[in-house]
């Protein structure tokens, strides 16, 4: 393999262009629009900028990088000679569909098609191409410079073949690839999300504040980030939309996201991206401020 397709230039997308490019691949980086195509480009120089900055990778590195990284506004052509194409398009089950059906129209029959989704069935994504034993999961976690996770999903048709490529180009990549199969949350997701879920229903009940909880799941347990920061970091529309995808894919009540989560989100509290979740952000202050809600 040494064509590889990144769809998506977004905050995955363009980390793992990132990654394929500095480990010799031959990336064709995707987006809808080449404003989203710059801005990706830009936040890929600005990683190589800091690991330049700490010595570790050279000027030449970051150049040669660079210059395998090809963009382009053109799904069919950018596939056309593609090895491999991970897709890392907006978490939007339809927009997938009709992506996958694009690109396997468009790509060739060799390729290998997988998608970067949370919680999208990757057996759902084959189903609408032509190859569903060449489809698979490659789940990379964010930021994808620097955390060592893939985890890799097979399909109901994903081949041992298959499955057995993508964990060693994960291995080439400098990551560590574990093997999961389709069913909903995967593993990654199924376990972190209901602890985050059950984290929100221990403040909604009143048990303990946001900071507490946050605490005792730091010192109490060595996480790096409390359960309701690491909601915030990660969106809690996202975590809110996968936790129905638990909710309506087991069928059972254990997964159901809690009101308080709901009511976060109608109400535009999204986390850090918003500005506001369980804690409050200010642009350009790292302080980890509780939102006025919960002070
Ligand atoms: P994002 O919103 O930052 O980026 C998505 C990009 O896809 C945007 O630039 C958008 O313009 C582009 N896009 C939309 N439609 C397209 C199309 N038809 N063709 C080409 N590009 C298109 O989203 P993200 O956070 O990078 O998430 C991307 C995928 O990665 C999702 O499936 C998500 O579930 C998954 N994921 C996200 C995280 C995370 O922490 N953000 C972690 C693991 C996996």
């Amino acid at each position: 393999m040494q064509n590889i397709t990144v769809i998506g230039a977004g905050t995955m997308g363009n980390g793992i262009a990132h990654v394929f490019a500095m480990k010799g691949f031959d990336v064709t980086l995707v987006d809808i629009a080449q404003e989203a195509l710059d801005k990706g480009m830009a936040t890929i120089n600005k990683n190589l900028d800091r690991m330049l900055s700490k010595e570790r990778i050279t000027e030449a590195d970051k150049t040669a990088t660079l210059a395998r990284i090809k963009t382009h506004t053109n799904l069919a052509e950018a596939v056309a000679d593609a090895d491999l194409v991970v897709e890392a398009a907006t978490e939007n089950i339809d927009l997938k569909l009709k992506i996958f059906k694009q690109i396997d129209e468009a790509a060739p029959a060799k390729a290998i098609l997988a998608s970067n989704t949370s919680s999208i069935s990757i057996t759902k994504i084959a189903s609408v191409t032509s190859r569903p034993e060449k489809v698979i999961g490659m789940h990379f976690m964010n930021p994808v410079p620097v955390m060592k996770l893939v985890e890799v999903i097979n399909g109901y048709a994903t081949t041992t073949e298959v499955t057995n490529q993508i964990m060693e180009l994960s291995r080439k990549l400098g990551k560590v690839p574990t093997e999961a199969n389709d069913y909903p949350g995967f593993v990654a997701n199924r376990i972190l999300i209901p602890m985050i879920n059950e984290a929100i229903y221990t403040l909604h009940e009143g048990v303990a504040g946001v900071e507490e909880i946050d605490t005792v799941m730091k010192l109490g347990m060595a996480h790096p980030m409390g359960p309701l920061q690491l909601a915030d970091f990660i969106g809690l529309d996202v975590c809110l939309a996968i936790c129905n995808v638990l909710y309506d894919g087991f069928k059972n009540p254990k997964y159901a996201p809690c009101p308080l989560l709901v009511n976060m989100v109608t109400a535009g509290k999204k986390g850090r991206k918003s500005g506001e979740g369980f804690y409050k952000y200010t642009p350009g202050s790292k302080d980890l401020v509780v939102a006025d809600s919960f002070a």
